[in-house]
C-alpha cells in the first residue's frame, strides 16, 4: 500500500465510523467519499453489535450500510479460534433474485481485500452450482427465502452457526407472501445473534414482524430528504378521472411530435393499484404506445423481462405500483407521471426520486382529480411548497394562494448536511 492510500484511508470518514482499513480501502476504490445518511447511522451501531431496525429504501446506500459492518465483524475476533470451517456466520435474506445478485456483487466488491467466502442462493436456476458453492464453506450467504428453505430441507445448508443476520426489504417480503418462509428460516437461527432489519417503510405490520426478530434494536429512519425534489421539474395537472388516460397519451405523443422525445424516452407511470397498472398498460399498448406493467403479481421472469426491455429502451413506458417500483434501479428515467396521486405523501417523494438522479434533471407530472385534492394538500405540506400548476387551478382561491403550512410538516432530516440524494447535485458525491 502506498503512503497516499494509507493517508486516504486514515482520513476517510468511513474510518471514523469504525471500519477496518481493508474495507475502507475497497470503499475508496468504489469512489465513495462520504458515507450516506443511512450508512452514518447504521454502521457504528452495527459495529457495536446492536440490532438495528432501519427504514430506508433502495437508492439510499442501504446495501453498504449492512454489508460493510458485517464484513468487519466477520474479519474481526468474532471468528471461533482455530476453527478452519466455522460454518456460515452471516446470512442476508432478500426477496428477489435480482437483489440477491446485486448484494452478492457488493459483498465481492467491498470484501475484495478480505478473505471472506460468500455464496449466493436463489430460485429459478439449477441448484447444482449453489451446492458446489455451499460445499466450499462460505462465511456469508445471500439468499432468497424459497430456495434457501429447499436447500435446508435437503440438509445442504445449516444455519446454526449464524451470528449475523440481515433481513432486507422486509416490506416486500410481506407483499410477496414470503413472510412464512422468512419466519421458518429465522426460527433455525441461533437466538444469540445480531439482526439488522431493513424495510423501505415501517408500517404497523412491519413493526410486528420486527419485534419477533430483534432485541433492543436501535431505530434508524431515513426518509429521502425533501430537497431531493429540487433537481426535478415538478408540476400538477387538475384533470377529471375519466380524462387521465387521454391526457397521458397526449403528453407522450406530443413530446414525440415536437422532437422532445428525450423528455419521454423512459417514462415511469405510477398507479395506485395493480389492477390499474395492468389496465393502463393495455390501453397504452392499444393506443400504439409500447408499455409494460410491473407489480408484485407478476412472476420474477416477467418482471425481469419488462425491466430489461425498459432499460434497453424498447419499452418506453413502465407502469408500476409503489411497491413494485421500489426494486427498480433504472438509470435515466426522464419522466415520472403520477397517474394516481399516492395516498401516503412520502410515496410522492420516493416516486419522483426515480428521476433527476445523478445530477440529471428530470420531470414529474402529477394528475390530480377531484377526489385526490386532499392527497395533494398532504404532499404540498410534506415538501413545503406548492406544486406549479399546469393549466387551470380549480381549488378555491384562498387555498391556492396561501403558502403551504410548514409547521406540521416533518423537519428534513439533514439540513445542509450530506448531499446524498440531496438537491440539485449528484446523488452521492
Ligand atoms: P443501494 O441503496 O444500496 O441500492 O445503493 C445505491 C447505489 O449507491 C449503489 O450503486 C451503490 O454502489 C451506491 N453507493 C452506496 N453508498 C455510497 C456512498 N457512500 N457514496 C457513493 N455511492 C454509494
Amino acid at each position: 500500500m502506498t503512503p497516499a492510500i494509507e493517508q486516504a484511508i486514515a482520513t476517510s470518514p468511513f474510518t471514523a465510523l469504525g471500519l477496518p482499513a481493508a474495507i475502507v480501502r475497497a470503499v475508496l476504490e468504489e469512489e465513495y467519499t462520504q458515507p450516506s445518511p443511512v450508512q452514518d447511522e447504521v454502521i457504528p451501531r452495527a459495529l457495536e453489535g446492536r440490532d438495528v431496525l432501519a427504514g430506508a429504501q433502495t437508492g439510499t446506500g442501504k446495501t453498504a450500510a449492512f454489508v460493510l459492518p458485517i464484513l468487519a465483524k466477520l474479519t474481526s475476533a468474532d471468528r471461533p479460534a482455530g476453527s478452519l470451517s466455522p460454518g456460515i456466520r452471516a446470512l442476508i435474506l432478500t426477496p428477489t433474485r435480482e437483489l440477491a445478485s446485486q448484494i452478492a456483487d457488493r459483498v465481492a466488491a467491498y470484501g475484495r481485500h478480505l478473505r471472506i467466502r460468500h455464496a449466493v442462493i436463489y430460485g429459478g436456476v439449477s441448484q447444482q452450482r449453489q451446492e458446489i458453492a455451499l460445499r466450499a464453506g462460505p462465511d456469508l450467504i445471500v439468499a432468497t427465502p424459497g430456495r434457501l428453505l429447499d436447500l435446508m430441507q435437503q440438509r445442504l445448508v445449516r444455519l446454526d452457526t449464524v451470528t449475523h443476520f440481515v433481513l432486507d426489504e422486509a416490506d416486500r417480503m410481506l407483499d410477496m407472501g414470503f413472510v412464512h418462509d422468512v419466519r421458518r428460516i429465522v426460527a433455525t437461527l441461533p437466538a444469540a445473534r445480531q439482526t439488522l432489519f431493513f424495510s423501505a417503510t415501517i408500517a404497523p405490520q412491519i413493526e410486528t414482524l420486527a419485534r419477533t426478530m430483534l432485541a433492543n434494536a436501535a431505530r434508524v429512519s431515513i426518509t429521502p430528504t425533501v430537497t431531493t425534489a429540487e433537481s426535478v421539474d415538478q408540476s400538477v395537472v387538475f384533470v377529471d378521472k375519466a380524462d387521465k388516460r387521454a391526457m397521458l397519451e397526449r403528453i407522450l405523443n406530443e413530446a414525440k411530435a415536437t422532437g422532445q422525445d428525450g423528455d419521454v424516452a423512459r417514462t415511469l407511470v405510477f398507479t395506485r393499484t395493480k389492477h390499474g397498472a395492468n389496465r393502463l398498460s393495455e390501453q397504452l399498448d392499444r393506443a400504439g404506445i409500447g408499455s409494460a406493467a410491473i407489480h408484485g403479481n407478476k412472476t420474477q421472469g416477467a418482471r425481469e423481462r419488462a425491466l430489461e426491455a425498459f432499460r434497453r429502451g424498447t419499452t418506453r413506458v413502465l407502469v408500476a405500483t409503489d411497491v413494485a417500483a421500489r426494486g427498480i434501479d433504472v438509470e435515466g428515467i426522464s419522466l415520472v407521471v403520477n397517474f394516481d396521486l399516492p395516498n401516503v405523501a412520502e410515496s410522492y417523494v420516493h416516486r419522483i426520486g426515480r428521476t433527476g438522479r445523478a445530477g440529471a434533471t428530470g420531470k414529474a407530472i402529477s394528475f390530480c382529480d377531484r377526489e385526490e385534492r386532499t392527497f395533494l394538500a398532504d404532499i404540498e405540506r410534506l415538501i413545503r411548497k406548492r406544486l406549479p400548476v399546469s393549466g387551470g387551478d380549480p381549488r378555491p382561491a384562498t387555498a391556492a394562494a396561501a403558502p403551504a403550512p410548514s409547521l406540521n410538516g416533518p423537519a428534513p432530516r439533514r439540513q445542509g448536511g450530506s448531499s446524498f440524494r440531496g438537491g440539485g447535485g449528484a446523488r452521492y458525491r
